[in-house]
């Protein structure tokens, strides 16, 4: 049994910028030939719907975010756990992407509520300081805490 889900992808086209919104996992089935030939301009990547990517999908999409010859500007935004472990591992990964935001793991110390929190890199890493934002459980509003390693699971933010 599999419970895998195939990579698709939503383009929406705005005045000058367009939105792809990724949905799925990337492995060795993943083909972005059709979707590179639609992309100029500003174009954002929204990835928090990527729930895994494989070594063979790693080598696809490094293949195919250094070569888009019409893409003016490249920003990820909404990376999944999946992503930022990639962009910690890979290092060309994001291509020439710049990381607008992400989701990172936290938990409740007090009744163990775990979630993945939104974080927006501008906002919380001016200046590229490296502390993880604080969050309040919407369970029982304890402090939540990072949960992973700050300094591994934020690497990533040290190379844009
Ligand atoms: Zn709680």
């Amino acid at each position: 049994m599999s419970d895998s889900v195939a990579l698709s992808w939503q383009l929406r086209e705005r005045p000058g910028l367009t939105i792809v919104e990724f949905t799925g996992e990337i492995d060795e089935n993943a083909d972005f030939g059709e979707l590179k030939k639609r992309l100029r301009g500003p174009v954002v990547f929204q990835l928090a719907e990527i729930r895994r990517i494989n070594s063979c999908g790693v080598r696809e999409w490094v293949n195919f975010v250094r070569d888009m010859p019409q893409v003016t500007e490249l920003t990820f935004s909404h990376c999944s756990p999946a992503i930022v472990t990639q962009l910690n591992m890979i290092f060309n990964f994001r291509g020439s992407a710049k990381v607008r935001s992400f989701y990172a793991p936290y938990v409740c110390e007090s009744c163990g509520h775990e979630e993945d929190k939104l974080i927006d890199v501008q906002s919380q890493f001016p200046g590229g300081k490296f502390k993880a934002p604080e969050f309040a459980c919407e369970q029982c509003s304890a402090a939540m805490e990072f949960d992973d390693l700050p300094e591994r699971y934020l690497s990533f933010l040290n190379e844009s």
